[in-house]
């Protein structure tokens, strides 16, 4: 697969070609608040490098580590000590809608459990 896709929205917000409120980006990996927050902190952890979901990344670990990493850093920024969520939908059915990889780090609020 092509290390970008042309029609993919976090690509281009990779590519800084559509606007979004970046907080961190390095050489494999990007930042960036959720648009449609679900909890007072709410950021979107995505590999530069275009795969349809989390577990595809595995083929490249280094990306994936420095995903999580990431996703751990930026809970810890914010404050979230006691607590937060890191989550990764994969397929329509598990609710997934942009199928570029990412990590959702959320916290803020208590967590119900279950999910959704
Ligand atoms: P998914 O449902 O695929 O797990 O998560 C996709 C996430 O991307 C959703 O939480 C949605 O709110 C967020 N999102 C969709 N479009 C945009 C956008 O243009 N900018 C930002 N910052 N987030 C977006
Ligand atoms: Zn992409």
């Amino acid at each position: 697969m092509p290390y970008t896709s042309e029609d993919c929205l976090f690509c281009k917000i990779v590519a800084g070609t559509v606007p979004a409120d970046v907080v961190h980006r390095d050489e494999h990996v990007v930042a960036f608040r959720d648009i449609n927050p679900q909890a007072p902190t709410h950021v979107l952890v995505i590999p530069r490098r275009h795969v349809e979901n989390l577990g595809a990344l595995a083929e490249y670990p280094e990306e994936l580590a420095d995903v999580v990493a990431l996703g751990a850093s930026v809970a810890e920024e914010a404050g979230l000590e006691a607590g937060f969520r890191m989550v990764a939908n994969a397929g329509e059915l598990a609710g997934q809608t942009v199928f570029h990889a990412h990590l959702h780090v959320l916290g803020g609020r208590r967590m119900a459990w279950p999910p959704g």
